[in-house]
């Protein structure tokens, strides 16, 4: 609504300013070339000046700005359906890899640490399988806000499977991301799906693994995967973070 408003306020301003400036320039070449022909008299010459800029520079300016503004919106719209996860919301993979690899070489060079953290929904065929392939859908989008709601809003989160999800969160490291691992683990363990249409518990697998270890994203990424299949082989609902990231001072070893 508000952007709304701005906008309306910024078409009115920009078709007043065109058509002054339109007004203007009239009148100014008006008066020269009445002054040089000495045919007509200024005041007369000026109505026609004055009146055919005032008539003719709003609706085109107008209907310019408001196709002008409509583009912007399709451009915008573009921009977030090529990085977006339709489903979710969230950022899809080639979204994420872009910010992720331009933060984690951020990152690299301010010394900052950086973690992954891998999700995957647990026995999520079996939802699918019991309530139907819309009911999981809703569930994969629960566990996307879930998600959302736990991070910083400067941490990057994408959906990059089917019920598949990866987090990249700068300035932290494995002992933090694997405390906001536990943290939305057990949000969503403890969660009621009842109320989307699935009456059983819901439950993730974690994989956390952090930067200094790691030569890239994808890297990183593949050290968190492995900790996943851990979390998974070890029963899920739970958190498994690379042994190699616990220790050791991050900054000596980034270099
Ligand atoms: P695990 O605990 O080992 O992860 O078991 P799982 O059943 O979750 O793993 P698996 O990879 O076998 O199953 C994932 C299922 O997710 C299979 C696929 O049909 C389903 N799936 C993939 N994409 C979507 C989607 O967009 N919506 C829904 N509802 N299901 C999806
Ligand atoms: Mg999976
Ligand atoms: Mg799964």
């Amino acid at each position: 609504m508000r952007r709304k408003i701005r906008t309306r306020r910024d078409i009115a301003i920009q078709t007043a300013l065109v058509t002054g400036l339109s007004v203007l320039a009239s009148v100014v070449v008006t008066v020269i070339v009445t002054t040089m022909l000495g045919t007509v008299s200024i005041a007369i010459a000026l109505i026609p000046a004055i009146l055919v800029p005032l008539m003719v520079a709003p609706p085109i300016t107008y209907r310019m700005s408001v196709l002008h503004h409509r583009l912007y919106l399709q451009k915008k719209l573009v921009e977030r359906m090529a990085a977006e996860d339709s489903l979710t919301g969230l950022a899809n993979r080639r979204a994420f890899f872009t910010q992720a690899r331009y933060e984690f070489l951020l990152a690299r060079r301010h010394r900052q640490r950086t973690s992954i953290i891998m999700c995957d929904i647990d026995h999520f065929k079996r939802i699918n399988d019991k309530y139907g392939h819309t009911a999981g859908d809703r569930v994969i989008v629960e566990v996307a806000k879930a998600i959302r709601e736990e991070i910083r809003e400067s941490d990057i989160a994408a959906r990059i499977g089917g019920e598949e999800y990866v987090i990249f969160l700068y300035d932290a490291g494995a002992a933090d991301a694997t405390r906001i691992a536990e943290r939305i683990r057990a949000r969503i363990a403890g969660e009621d799906f009842g109320r989307i249409g699935v009456p059983d518990q819901v439950t993730v697998s974690f994989g956390v693994a952090e930067s200094p270890f790691a030569a890239s994203v994808k890297a990183l990424m593949d050290l968190a995967d492995a900790k996943l299949f851990e979390a998974k082989d070890n029963g899920r609902n739970r958190v498994e973070t690379s042994a190699a990231t616990v220790s050791g001072e991050p900054s000596a070893q980034i270099a």
